[in-house]
């Protein structure tokens, strides 16, 4: 028998409708859980209690706590983005995905780290120090997303929300072997979440099974006219895309993605899995997408030059911290400069840099004409099938301080999962395998604009076909 912690969000439901369960018992669990285990691993940032006199008996998600990522507002309560600059920020509203989750009856358990402003791959670069990766402590969770992955992964949280610019949903899930989805740009709205790079973010479900990432899908996706790039298109229920077919669907293997050099266990692994599909009924296509090659330089370019512009609004004046200062542009000055982390200030400079007149056509417009590039790959593989499978990160998870003095290194985590931000599209990651050492290996799925319910599909299909979903890392340890 699970215990109420092991469970997911839809088995929860279960229980509720069979009268077996009561929503204390489950944030009781929950939060015993998380002191136990959360010293070490380092998931969470705070914890919210709950307002005991509510009642979420008529409301579908009847109580239960979601985990947020410390990037997304919710009201009267910490949101800090896990740097120092938003110190004791405790915004005045809710931001949307919140303001619709708690609408469904969902509490919310507590902020999760996250790499500063989501500037990461590795969820070290946290004000509040590191977290660490479940299946073995030594290692990173990945990033920036880092708190929620592993708040899944060790059972700390039964589901969470991400949010992802350059991959900080899929590449932590991988890493974490969890479930993450990053919807279609324009899908989920970003009211409220604190802006990293404006055309690139999304936010997303980070949970233990696909089941589950559709009943988030549900619940967060679709129009909202206080954020100005909210598609408005009709929402599917997602729980309809749980289908165990994958008969005749073309699935695109693009050859830029399994290039030499490649961990041999992760392209196994995912080799391996599409061969699963295929047997399944999937056939298979070899794609190209020739300018992949150029991503992450174009993505370094654009989502700093976003963030630069973004950021400027911390300057210690309405919220978050002030340095003590004698005058005016003191209080930007050493505020900013005693704020912000070393990455985030890296960012802030290389993105000023390239925005500033002069530079601005040799490189900001040349990213940009890049992403058309990238985007225009897509447009043309995906007309040769109806999904592309990737790799989501090329490692498994590596060491703690392993390349957090080198951010070229760190930057190429993401070589998978950053071109598919340039270009709009949907992707999940799912885990797909365990290295020799015992660490999760994670596959993506990449479809066209909107198309998350053939994502979920074939990502059940798979699921429902294989066990990895069911791994868990041995947590024996105790505080
Ligand atoms: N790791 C990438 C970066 O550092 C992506 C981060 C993200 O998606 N927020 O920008």
């Amino acid at each position: 028998m699970k215990q109420i912690f092991q469970k997911t969000l839809h088995e929860l439901l279960l229980d509720f409708k069979n009268k077996k369960i009561q929503v204390d018992s489950i944030a009781d669990t929950l939060r015993k859980r998380v002191e136990i285990f959360d010293k070490r691993i380092g998931a969470f940032v705070c914890l919210i209690d709950r307002d005991k006199g509510q009642t979420f008996k008529n409301l579908p998600l009847k109580g239960i706590p979601i985990a947020i990522k410390d990037n997304m507002c919710t009201r009267g309560e910490l949101t800090t983005c896990c740097s120092k600059i938003l110190e004791g920020f405790r915004p005045p509203y809710d931001a949307t995905v919140i303001a619709r989750l708690k609408a469904q009856g969902a509490t919310i358990q507590g902020k999760t780290n996250m790499d500063e402003f989501a500037f990461g791959s590795s969820t070290e670069t946290s004000c509040y120090g590191p977290t660490r990766n479940p299946w073995d402590l030594e290692r990173i969770p990945g990033g920036s997303s880092g708190g929620s992955a592993a708040a899944v992964a060790a059972d700390e949280a039964i589901a969470a929300l991400g949010s992802d610019t350059g991959g900080s949903i899929r590449q932590p899930a991988s890493l974490c072997g969890v479930v993450g989805l990053k919807p279609t740009y324009g899908r989920v709205s970003r009211y409220g979440l604190i802006a990293f790079a404006s055309s690139l973010d999304q936010i997303g479900p980070i949970c233990k099974d696909i089941e589950d990432t559709a009943l988030l899908m549900n619940i967060i996706c679709g129009f909202d006219e206080m954020d100005s790039t909210s598609v408005n298109l009709k929402v599917p229920d997602f729980t309809k895309s749980l289908i165990k077919d994958v008969k005749k669907l073309k699935i695109g293997i693009p050859k830029e993605y399994f290039p030499q050099g490649l961990n041999e266990e992760v392209k196994t692994a995912v080799l391996r899995s599409i061969d699963i599909l295929k047997e399944l009924g999937a056939q298979t296509v070899e794609v190209s997408l020739p300018n992949t090659a150029f991503a992450v330089s174009a993505y370094y370019i654009i989502a700093t030059a976003e963030a630069s512009s973004n950021l400027a609004r911390f300057d210690g004046v309405k919220y978050g911290y002030r340095a003590p200062s004698s005058t005016l542009s003191d209080v930007y000055f050493k505020s900013r400069t005693e704020g912000f982390g070393e990455e985030a200030k890296r960012r802030i400079i290389l993105g000023t840099y390239c925005l500033s007149s002069g530079y601005y056509d040799a490189y900001y417009l040349k990213a940009q004409k890049v992403r058309t590039l990238i985007k225009e790959d897509f447009d043309k593989a995906l007309k040769r099938c109806d999904c592309i499978i990737t790799p989501t990160s090329p490692t498994t998870a590596f060491k703690i301080g392993e390349k957090i003095n080198n951010p070229l290194e760190m930057y190429l985590s993401d070589i998978f999962t950053i071109p598919v931000n340039l270009a709009g599209i949907p992707a999940i990651s799912i885990p797909c395998g365990l290295s020799r050492q015992g660490l999760p290996i994670g596959l993506q799925i990449l479809s066209r604009p909107f198309e998350e319910e053939l994502l979920l599909r074939v990502a059940y299909t798979f699921e429902q076909n294989t066990d990895w979903h069911t791994k868990k890392p041995k947590l024996e340890f105790s505080s």
